[in-house]
């Protein structure tokens, strides 16, 4: 349903919380939050619920950058804590709006191969994929875990092994990035980037950005790199 993420020198917590409260208008039944934190340890949060349930309670050490934030409106699962996202694999956590239609056939091939599933979500098969690529980028991961999936996605990705980025990707459901001065945003909705930038840049479908506190790339499914223009947030008066 929503999505937030962030990379830079503040701590990514207050930032994400703030965001997904913004979101909240579109309704949600639960949220949760994931963050690298200065040890280089994930840290993560979620629960069925508000987001200020989720992230009021939160220890003063649950501090961090990157990272990430969700609402989710449950369409594989039902709306529990272990459905909340993001979803974790060993280092990557994962947010995700939308729906994989192969889901099924994907959890069945890696449980197969071993693989325990903690969520009955169609969401959490992605974050398998990409902690299980041998790609030695984040991108490359999640770019291959892509081409394995059917169905519509907007994601966020971090990985604690490799916090100098966010990964996020679009195909039906709406990314954008939001640039600030050494530090990067990214959500479903420029709702949650107001009054940190007014410079944003829409993702289009099948397209992945790489992110880092310094800057941004996109490139497609396919690996080709495309050229984007940052516009100035428009305020649309009807909505
Ligand atoms: N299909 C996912 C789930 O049920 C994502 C739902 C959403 O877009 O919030 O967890």
């Amino acid at each position: 349903c929503g999505i937030v993420a962030y990379i830079g020198p503040q701590d990514a917590v207050p930032i994400l919380a703030e965001g997904l409260q913004r979101l909240e208008y579109r309704g949600y039944d639960s949220a949760g939050l994931a963050v690298v934190g200065r040890g280089g340890e994930l840290k993560v949060r979620k629960a069925k619920g508000r987001v200020h349930e989720c992230v009021d309670a939160l220890p003063a050490r649950f501090k961090g950058s990157p990272g990430i934030g969700h609402t989710r409106w449950a369409t594989h699962g039902e709306p529990t804590d272990a459905n909340a996202h993001p979803h974790v694999s060993g280092t990557v956590a994962v947010v995700h709006n939308g729906i994989i239609e192969n889901a099924e056939e994907l959890r069945a091939k890696l449980t197969a191969d071993g693989v325990e599933f903690s969520s009955e979500t169609d969401s959490e098969v992605l974050a398998h994929l990409i902690a299980r690529s041998g790609a030695a980028e984040l991108e490359e991961a999640v770019r291959q875990a892509l081409t394995a999936i059917v169905g519509t996605y907007g994601i966020a990705v971090v990985d604690s092994a490799r916090p100098d980025r966010v990964v996020v990707a679009r195909n039906g459901s709406p990314v954008v990035l939001g640039i600030g001065d050494k530090e990067m945003y990214a959500a479903s909705d420029v709702a949650a980037l107001v009054g940190h930038t007014r410079q944003v840049v829409h993702l289009d479908d099948g397209e992945l950005a790489v992110v880092h506190a310094g800057g941004f790339r996109t490139f497609t499914l396919d690996a080709r790199a495309t050229a984007k223009q940052p516009a100035d947030i428009e305020i649309d008066a009807a909505s």
